[in-house]
């Protein structure tokens, strides 16, 4: 009869070596808790692997903030391309000294008597407390009708595309105008290719306001650091995709009108297929009315901030965006079978992918259910979600408070105060 080894003892596991898993790393190792994160991929995976060619952060270099790690380079201003942002995360792990497991997948965790079972592709473990950072953007969220989109148009998701070169020739039909969305329809229509991109909700931003990156006026204000239990509606700010930035050298707003100046389509959203044909929702001047609305309402906070703080004389005057133009007519329907479209890009979204949870916390949509990154399990942590403590949560500097006071909560746990 073969013994089986005993499982692995530790006292927490941490998944995910993406920047959230590696700050839960130096905030336990500051706390000289014992643990292990666990990385089914290499450190950064996702920023790695899942990310086209030409994606620059949007978030400005000088935000980028992790605990004990600033940046420094010579260009505070600019944005980090996809190896830079590796490299990044990198020297975070090893400032970290972080203990980092690669290429150790989780296939499962289990509730124990005394805490958690860990099934990995390297083994089993046991521990107390457990950090789940494995991403808010495992899969992409792609609507079911795209079954139904005739097999001659080829799909792909912003996890499959790399740059417009591997398109094939003809017309592009992106889907979702969120950051993503407007990025990539913006770089495929300048390879050439005519594009229609489909617009629902949406969240538009300026990139600079009298002179300033727009970040830094969320920043400065405090509006990203607005806490999870201060948020209106908590639910919808979880919800809400992401704006329409760009990093580029230029600092360029890349907004609706900007992708109309480049002779890109707009459409409303898209609604369903039916025969062949793509059918999008009408109202697109209603859409566009709430995103301006919204962005006006935002940018009057920060003229109130800016004058409290008596920065007006430091300031440019502040010159609003133009309304978004309304297109003179948009079409409702695509014909799929004409040959007009020959791909479809789902920039519609990601969700998290919980598949390996053997533990009963997920709600009937699969979310995981938490009051700011506790989550309805003893011991058991999140970290990264969508304003999981505070507005900019799933942002890299965001991460740094989350994880204080996650681990905060997680060391009483472990200490059997809570
Ligand atoms: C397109 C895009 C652009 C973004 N741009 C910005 C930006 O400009 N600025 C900014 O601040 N933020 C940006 N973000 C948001 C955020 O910073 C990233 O999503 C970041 O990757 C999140 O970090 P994370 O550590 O929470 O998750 P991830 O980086 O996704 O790390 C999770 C890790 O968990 C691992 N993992 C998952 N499941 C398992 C498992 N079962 N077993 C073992 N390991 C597992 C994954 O391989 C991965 O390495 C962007 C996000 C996207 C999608």
């Amino acid at each position: 009869m073969s013994r089986q080894e005993a499982p692995e003892r530790v006292s927490t596991v941490v998944i995910g070596a993406g920047h959230a898993g590696l700050a839960a790393s130096q905030v336990l190792s500051e706390r000289s808790i014992d643990h292990v994160v666990l990385e089914r991929g290499d450190v950064a995976n996702s920023w790695r692997h899942e990310r086209w060619d030409s994606l620059r952060l949007l978030t400005p270099n000088w935000q980028t903030r992790l605990p004990g790690l600033r940046y420094e380079g010579p260009d505070p201003d600019g944005y980090l391309s996809m190896a830079e942002v590796v490299e990044l995360i990198e020297r975070f792990a090893k400032l970290a000294d972080a203990p980092v497991r690669t290429a150790t997948n989780v296939t499962s965790v289990r509730r124990t008597d005394d805490g958690y079972a860990v099934t990995t592709s390297r083994g089993d473990l046991r521990c107390r407390a457990l950090v789940i950072a494995t991403g808010a953007c495992n899969v992409p969220a792609v609507p079911g009708f795209s079954d139904a989109v005739p097999a001659s148009v080829e799909q792909l998701t912003t996890f499959d595309y790399r740059s417009p070169e591997q398109l094939p020739d003809g017309g592009v039909l992106v889907v979702g105008a969120s950051a993503t969305g407007v990025q990539l329809a913006a770089e495929i229509r300048r390879s050439g290719r005519p594009v229609t991109l489909s617009v629902g909700e949406h969240v538009r931003l300026p990139r600079t306001y009298r002179g300033r990156d727009v970040l830094w006026w969320m920043d400065a204000s405090g509006v990203w650091s607005e806490r999870y239990d201060e948020v209106d509606d908590l639910e919808r700010a979880r919800r809400l995709p992401s704006p329409q930035l760009v990093g580029t050298p230029e600092r360029a707003t890349l907004d609706l009108n900007a992708l109309q100046d480049l002779g890109v389509e707009l459409v409303g959203r898209w609604a369903t297929v039916r025969d062949g044909t793509a059918l999008f929702s009408g109202g697109l001047r209603n859409v566009f009315s709430l995103a301006d609305l919204k962005m006006q309402r935002l940018l009057g906070t920060f003229d109130d901030w800016a004058r409290e703080q008596l920065l007006d004389a430091e300031l440019d005057p502040p010159e609003r965006p133009e309304p978004t133009r309304v297109p003179s007519s948009t079409r409702w329907q695509l014909d799929l079978n004409s040959g007009e479209i020959s791909s479809v890009l789902w920039a519609t979204g990601y969700r998290p992918d919980y598949s390996w949870l053997e533990v009963p916390v997920l709600d009937a949509k699969g979310h995981l259910i938490h009051d700011g990154g506790v989550v309805d399990s003893p011991g058991v942590y999140v970290l990264g979600l969508p304003v999981l403590r505070r507005r900019k949560s799933t942002f890299i500097h965001g991460i740094e408070d989350d994880a204080r006071e996650v681990i905060d909560h997680l060391a009483g746990h472990l200490a059997g105060g809570r």
